[in-house]
């Protein structure tokens, strides 16, 4: 069945979005990527993105993709604050502050240090993840995907420092801090050394009192951006706080934040930890925020690190890596030698951690094989796109989301659609890839293997 809504581009779209149309950043193409590598993008080591669900991403959003020569030409002009040419090329785009070197393509970012900060009491982790904390591995994972920035954890941020508003959702019967003061907050304490700071909470977020709840809000003209964990953690949905969450006021009417002064306990009294599954989600979605940081923004083009998510099952589904659009814009911006990358992300993926936890949670599931293609893509077919018409829809949290023009919401829950429908929404997808991070490592080794062949 043809669905109107999204349309996939189609190879040539995809090729035009990875090589551009104007000669500087065709040329820079071939120069900074070897004849082995330019094969490797257009190869099956990339794949188209399905939809599966109603629910997913671009059948609710109105996405044109950004190609690499939009990305470019926003970048030459100064950074992650201009938005140039979003529109998918039909025709070659014109193109705005040709230069004619080589070298003005690669011209390094002013400063490359990310800055991480936990918000509110995180997770224990020490007897789940062989002693290192849980920030440390989000470190050492940032520091592998963004490869040559720095990548600096920042001292705890408590929930009364932000001032920010919050609540108790009526769905969920659970906390939820107003993400937008504390994005206003972020801006007041960024350091001057840094590129972008990342606040992490496991606390749910709401952006404002309309919305049932947002999994993260970001200013990119800021470098500031925030993100919860809270709904990645798979009990979220099938617990209920039995009142316990309440907001208290002070003797002087103002908001009382010991509540959040506690260490994060689960509803049984017993310690919350974080599982190798949440934990990859986290540098999934971590990896993505960061990335619109840097000005890159949804991709379209193949199946990236980079897609929209509107739903669980739609981040698992996500893939780890970035497209060859998005690599190339990240690679723009860095400078970091491919294979090096791959083989540090590879590294990252074979700590003894993830040998002792990820096989005991999620159990690869080898599903049918293909005669040809390397072996993660045979392992990881996905079933076939599933089309449907939710027009009604696409249009009302379109208009929603284009009220805040600055202030993106990310992962944002369509307002207007229900818990019971969202739960309907699940049950309808297919079961994601629980075995995403599994492929993940294959698709290293395969991918390692393919551009250190001699070609
Ligand atoms: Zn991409
Ligand atoms: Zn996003």
């Amino acid at each position: 069945m043809k669905d109107a809504l999204w349309v996939a581009p189609s190879p040539g779209e995809r090729k035009d979005a990875l090589i551009g149309c104007n000669n500087v950043v065709k040329k820079s193409f071939k120069a900074n990527f070897t004849p082995i590598q330019r094969q490797f993008f257009e190869s099956e080591f990339f794949q188209p993105i399905t939809i599966q669900a109603e629910a997913d991403w671009l059948l609710n959003h109105d996405e044109d993709g950004q190609t690499y020569e939009s990305f470019w030409r926003s970048f030459m002009l100064g950074g992650q604050s201009v938005e140039v040419g979003h529109k998918r090329p039909t025709r070659p785009q014109t193109v705005i502050g040709t230069r004619s070197s080589k070298s003005a393509i690669t011209t390094p970012h002013k400063s490359k240090t990310i800055c991480i900060v936990p918000l509110g009491s995180l997770p224990k982790t020490d007897e789940c993840l062989g002693g290192k904390s849980f920030m440390l591995w989000l470190k050492s994972f940032c520091n592998m995907f963004f490869k040559k920035a720095k990548v600096v954890i920042l001292p705890s941020m408590s929930v009364e420092e932000t001032k920010c508003q919050y609540r108790v959702n009526q769905l969920t019967g659970k906390f939820q801090l107003r993400a937008s003061d504390i994005i206003t907050h972020l801006k007041k304490v960024k350091p001057s050394y840094a590129y972008c700071v990342i606040a992490l909470t496991m606390i749910d977020l709401y952006p404002k009192p309309s919305w049932d709840f947002v999994y993260g809000l970001a200013s990119s003209n800021d470098g500031v951006g925030l993100f919860s964990l809270a709904r990645y953690d798979d009990i979220f949905y099938e617990t209920w706080t039995q009142g316990k969450d309440v907001v208290r006021n002070n003797p002087d009417g103002s908001l009382d934040y010991s509540v959040f002064g506690n260490p994060i306990l689960r509803l049984d009294g017993s310690s919350f930890q974080v599982c190798s599954k949440l934990l990859f989600r986290a540098c999934k979605v971590m990896s993505h925020e960061i990335c619109h940081m840097f000005g890159l923004k949804h991709c379209i083009w193949s199946a990236c690190v980079m897609n929209g998510s509107n739903h669980l099952q739609e981040s698992d589904r996500r893939p780890a890596f970035l497209c060859p659009v998005c690599l190339r814009k990240l690679q723009t911006i860095l400078g970091f030698d491919l294979v090096k990358r791959y083989k540090s992300l590879r590294a990252w993926a074979t700590e003894k951690f993830w040998e002792e936890f990820v096989y005991i949670e999620e159990k690869p599931q080898v599903q049918k094989s293909s005669k040809t293609g390397p072996s993660w893509a045979r392992r990881s077919s996905l079933p076939d796109v599933t089309h449907s018409t939710v027009s009604s829809r696409k249009k009302q949290v379109k208009k929603i989301v284009a009220s805040k023009p600055n202030l993106e919401t990310i992962f944002a829950s369509p307002p207007n659609q229900s818990e019971s429908d969202k739960q309907k929404n699940a049950i309808k997808v297919a079961p994601p890839p629980l075995d995403s991070f599994s492929r993940f490592q294959q698709w290293l080794d395969d991918a390692i293997t393919y551009l250190e062949e001699e070609s």
